[in-house]
């Protein structure tokens, strides 16, 4: 079994702040069972990707990049420089994008489908605006599985087990956010693997993370529930000790 621990450091950090971060995680022994990644600002990925270059138990990815090729979209990226620049996964339709860039069930479903040609491994973000969850569980439910579908139509059933999801409630996310509980979470996510195996080949499916207000409090009964194959941390994680402890809360969930 492996648990997934990793983070966004979203819009945050400096070149030296990344490298100085990186440089900590190098000489952290990430314990044996848990995969640990990290998804640093574009800016800084090349130069953390050289101080991970001895530790490639962490994998390193990007938090977004364009569905195309290359061309005139000024201000973006694509998934071939964001490889070139080191990141083997690639974090696709989170909520902040989603709401502040336009990021639609189509061009999540485009960037999944750019990731896995170009051999990354998506990070598909799914989550329930508030509005929704105050309708219930079951809209909740819903609205999660149909982004899933719709993020993954335009893969094949053996692409869709390559992919990693994340479910991250709207409404869990960030300083705004409530921290949601594993009865919140549990059903969701348990949806989220029944459509997963519905989707993919064989049924299979590589691992759904819990994403939203995770920190030292919560994160070991979150890991606890059956459904949760690990996290997706933001602003516990965006000082290494809060990710180390996180990586320590990771290991114990192993030995349990
Ligand atoms: C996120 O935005 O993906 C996230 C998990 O953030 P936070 O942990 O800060 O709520």
């Amino acid at each position: 079994m492996t648990v997934w621990i990793g983070t966004s450091w979203k819009m945050n950090k400096t070149l030296g702040e990344a490298c100085a971060y990186a440089d900590g995680l190098a000489a952290t022994p990430v314990p044996a069972g848990v995969q640990a990644f990290v998804l640093p600002p574009l800016t800084a990925l090349a130069a953390v990707r050289d101080r991970l270059a001895a530790t490639p138990e962490v994998l390193l990815g990007a938090q977004n990049a364009h569905f195309a090729e290359e061309g005139a979209s000024t201000g973006e990226v694509s998934m071939r420089m964001v490889k070139d620049a080191g990141a083997r996964l690639v974090e696709i339709g989170h909520a902040e994008r989603r709401r502040e860039f336009g990021e639609t069930d189509r061009t999540v479903a485009r960037k999944a489908r750019a990731a896995l040609d170009h051999g990354l491994l998506p990070l598909l973000c799914v989550g329930e605006p508030r509005e929704v969850r105050d309708r219930g569980e079951a809209a909740a439910r819903r609205f999660v599985v149909d982004q899933l579908r719709a993020g993954t139509s335009l893969l094949a059933p053996a692409e869709v087990d390559r992919v990693l999801v994340a479910y991250e409630p709207v409404w869990a996310i960030g300083a705004g956010g409530r921290p949601a509980t594993p009865a919140e979470v549990t059903p969701v996510m348990a949806a989220v693997r029944r459509a997963l195996a519905e989707l993919a080949a064989g049924g299979r499916c590589r691992a759904v993370l819990y994403g939203g207000s995770v920190d030292l409090d919560n994160a070991a009964e979150l890991l606890a529930q059956p459904p949760v194959d690990g996290l997706f941390v933001g602003r516990a994680a965006w000082r290494l000790d809060g990710f180390r402890a996180l990586l320590r809360v990771g290991a114990g969930t192993l030995v349990r």
